[in-house]
C-alpha cells in the first residue's frame, strides 16, 4: 500500500487524508469542486498547526505531511494509481452507488475499495462493482486525527485477506480496528444514533431543554459531550440519513427519525457545519450557546 485516494473532502475526508499523509502514504484527495479541496487542505494545515503547538509533531513533519497530499477534481484520474480508495462522500445511497461504479471502472484491478459510510450496506455498495470481494467498510470516527477507533465492516463477499489488509493498515496509521459484520448502522451507529434520536424526541416532547438534556447525559452518564451537541457535531443531515437507513434496513418503527430532526434538516439547520443546530456557532467562539429556536 502506497497510494491512497480519498473521495470527498468534507469533515471526514480531510481527517482521513490527514492521518494517512501523516503516516507517510501518498494521498490524493478528490472532491467535486476545487474550492472544497482548498478548504480541506487549509483545515488539515490548521489541525497540524495545533499538533505542532502541543508538541506532538515537528514543523518538518507538518511540511512532509502536507507534501504527501495532492488534490483532484477528476475522479477517474484521481484513482488510476490507487492501491486503496476510501470513499467519504455525502451519506446518500444513490450517490455512493454511482461513485463506486465509477471507481470500479477506473481504479487498478488489485485496488481495494473502502467506504467510510456510517450506515449503508457494504454488500449493497459492493454489488455494483465487479470486485465485491475487495470492497470493505472502513468507518473512521470524527474527528479522525483524534479518535482511535476504525470500525472495519466485512461485506457478504469480502475476503479474509482483504479484511486482514485493512485491519493491519488501520494499525499502521495508529488506529485501533474492530471487525464487525454488515447490518444497517453496523455497531457504532446502531447504538449511538437511536440514542441521539431519542434525545431529540425528548426535546420535541418538552421533557427537557437542550442544555438540560445534554447536562443529564454528560454529568449523569459521564458522556464527554451531550447527545444534542454531538448531533450538531456529526451533522444533522448525516444523523437523519443514518436513521433512515436503520428504519428502512430493519423495518422497525422504533428507528423512525424524530419529526423535529426532519424539520431542522429541511430548514437547513445542520449543526456546526451550517452555523446552527441545537446550538449556535460563531467562528472563533468557544462558548456553547443554545440556538434561539430552543432558548427559553
Ligand atoms: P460532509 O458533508 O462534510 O462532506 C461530504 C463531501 O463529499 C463534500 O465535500 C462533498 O462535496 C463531497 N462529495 C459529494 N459528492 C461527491 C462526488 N460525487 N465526488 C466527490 N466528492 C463528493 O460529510 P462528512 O461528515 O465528511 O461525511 C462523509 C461520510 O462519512 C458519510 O458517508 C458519513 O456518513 C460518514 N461519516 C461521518 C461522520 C461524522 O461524524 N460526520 C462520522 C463517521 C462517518
Amino acid at each position: 500500500m502506497k497510494n491512497i485516494s480519498i473521495i470527498g473532502a468534507g469533515q471526514m475526508g480531510n481527517g482521513i487524508a490527514h492521518v494517512f499523509a501523516q503516516s507517510g502514504y501518498s494521498v490524493t484527495l478528490i472532491d467535486i469542486a476545487q474550492d472544497r479541496l482548498d478548504k480541506a487542505v487549509a483545515t488539515i494545515s490548521k489541525n497540524l498547526d495545533r499538533q505542532v503547538a502541543k508538541g506532538g509533531l515537528t514543523e518538518e513533519q507538518k511540511k512532509s505531511t502536507l507534501a504527501n497530499i495532492a488534490t483532484a477534481t477528476d475522479m477517474a484520474a484521481g484513482v488510476k494509481a490507487a492501491d486503496l480508495v476510501v470513499e467519504a462522500a455525502t451519506e446518500n445511497v444513490d450517490l455512493k452507488l454511482k461513485i463506486f461504479k465509477d471507481i470500479d471502472a477506473n481504479a487498478p484491478v488489485n485496488c481495494i475499495l473502502a467506504t467510510n459510510t456510517s450506515s449503508i450496506s457494504i454488500t449493497r455498495i459492493a454489488a455494483v462493482t465487479g470486485r465485491p470481494a475487495q470492497v470493505i467498510g472502513m468507518h473512521f470516527m470524527n474527528p479522525v486525527p483524534v479518535m482511535k477507533l476504525v470500525e472495519v465492516i466485512r461485506g457478504y463477499n469480502t475476503t479474509d485477506a482483504v479484511t486482514r489488509t485493512i485491519m493491519d493498515l488501520s494499525t499502521a496509521i495508529g488506529k485501533v480496528p474492530v471487525e464487525v459484520n454488515d447490518y444497517s448502522g453496523f455497531v457504532a451507529n446502531r447504538i449511538l444514533m437511536p440514542m441521539i434520536n431519542e434525545a431529540i424526541e425528548a426535546l420535541f416532547q418538552g421533557v427537557g431543554g437542550v442544555a438540560e438534556i445534554d447536562t443529564v447525559m454528560k454529568l449523569g452518564m459521564a458522556h464527554p459531550m451531550g447527545p444534542l451537541q454531538l448531533a450538531d457535531f456529526i451533522g444533522l443531515d448525516t444523523c437523519l440519513a443514518i436513521m433512515r437507513v436503520l428504519h428502512e434496513g430493519f423495518g422497525n418503527p422504533k428507528y423512525a427519525p424524530c419529526p423535529l430532526l426532519v424539520q431542522m434538516v429541511t430548514a437547513g439547520k445542520l449543526g456546526v457545519k451550517s452555523g446552527e443546530g441545537f446550538y449556535q456557532y460563531t467562528a472563533g467562539s468557544k462558548d456553547l450557546v443554545v440556538a434561539e429556536a430552543f432558548a427559553k
